[in-house]
């Protein structure tokens, strides 16, 4: 009986130890606490992490360590750990040095069974890595983005405004179908390259979270027929039908107009640019508490893995008929991250060679 119960205690033993010797080959800090939030277990990647050299275990993470969050209000860390219900937790915080430096700190909560059996305690694994590095890039990159793109506002302006004259000066005296040509042909590249820069500095501003969000009353019907207006030349230039389609009972609502406006822009430009034949059509009516906007396509469509892909950063599908068409890839991936500024749902339902249709419900941000 004795011999049973010490040979379960070795294999005990030995279980811990492996187990000590996995999270400590770790590069990442693993902390594991009980149902409590006191520290059971921990590996020498988390000591470095917290910039501690005591033993921790038996104490809190919030004893060892000060952690705030991005406006630096401290966290109540040990409550944020006891409280999580689902299987992995993640959040960006930051840790507060007591030399007043700061650096960036990725957390993963988990919470897990700490034993075997019915009798098996509960309890948390804690994943801590500091990030700042990675910040600090993701920062300066933004930073890069948004001044490059600022600079060439002001040089694809002037370049853009003296081709139009260029081109019709040369309309205007007849000049050579050459020469038309080749203005042509760089004055829709500069139009092309100026969305591109917007999108990016759009795109900058939304990942620094400097987008300010303006909310004032729109108007559903207003807005779809001043877009209708602006888009029927392009489509009509590619023989395509332009339609509106407006529920009698829509009412102001409260949101962002211009990112509203730039997610519609985005819907009907896409819809306009992968459609060989038929219609295009914008449509508007009441849902829940705001409006659900609709714009629909007969054109190329989208098949369903790529559905899956389009509002990421700098995807385009590599479908032929895509490729045919000057794109960034960019316009549905700023579309996603105002959506979510502005609260809205975004939804997308498609079919190859039948057509595409992108909802979105903008929900009334006014009291
Ligand atoms: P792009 O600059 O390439 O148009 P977007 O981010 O606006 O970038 O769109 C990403 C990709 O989604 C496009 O390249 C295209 O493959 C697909 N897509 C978007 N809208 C449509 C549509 N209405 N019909 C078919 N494909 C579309």
């Amino acid at each position: 009986m004795d011999a049973k119960k010490s040979k379960s205690t070795n294999s005990a033993k030995l279980e811990r130890e492996r187990l000590v010797s996995l999270i400590n080959s770790m590069a990442d800090g693993v902390i594991a606490t009980d149902e409590l939030g006191k520290i059971v277990l921990y590996n020498g990647a988390a000591l470095n992490v917290l910039d501690v050299n005591i033993d921790i275990k038996g104490k809190k993470i919030d004893q060892v360590a000060t952690i705030i969050d991005k406006n630096s209000q401290t966290v109540d860390f040990t409550t944020m750990i006891i409280e999580t219900q689902t299987q992995t937790t993640t959040r960006e915080l930051r840790l507060s040095y007591p030399d007043g430096s700061v650096s960036n700190l990725y957390t993963s909560i988990a919470p897990v069974k700490l034993g075997y059996g019915k009798q098996g305690a509960s309890g948390f694994v804690v994943l801590l890595r500091d990030i700042t590095r990675e910040k600090s890039l993701e920062e300066e990159r933004d930073e890069f983005i948004s001044v490059v793109s600022h600079e060439l506002r002001t040089p694809i302006a002037i370049a853009e405004g003296n081709l139009g004259n260029a081109q019709f000066i040369v309309d205007k005296i007849g000049g050579n179908e050459q020469i038309k040509n080749a203005l042509s042909q760089a004055h829709e590249q500069i139009i092309f390259l100026s969305g591109m820069i917007n999108d990016l500095s759009t795109l900058s501003r939304a990942e620094r979270g400097k987008l300010n969000l303006e909310i004032e009353p729109v108007n559903a019907h207003e807005l779809v027929e001043e877009l209708s207006k602006e888009y029927t030349p392009e489509a009509e230039a590619k023989g395509l039908k332009l339609r509106t389609h407006l529920a009698s009972d829509l009412e102001l609502f409260s949101s962002s107009k211009l990112y509203v406006r730039e997610i519609l822009q985005n819907f009907i430009t896409n819809a306009i640019k992968y459609t060989e034949t038929g219609s295009v059509t914008i449509g508007a009516e009441r849902h829940k508490d705001g409006v659900l906007f609709e714009v629909s396509d007969t054109g190329i469509g989208i098949s369903k893995i790529d559905q899956e892909k389009v509002f990421d950063k700098f995807f385009r599908s590599e479908d032929f008929r895509t490729r045919a068409n000057n794109g960034t890839g960019l316009g549905l991936y700023v579309t996603m991250k105002l959506t979510r500024l502005i609260h809205a749902e975004l939804d997308l339902k498609s079919e190859i060679d039948k057509g595409s249709t992108f909802t979105i419900y903008i929900p009334n941000l006014g009291k």
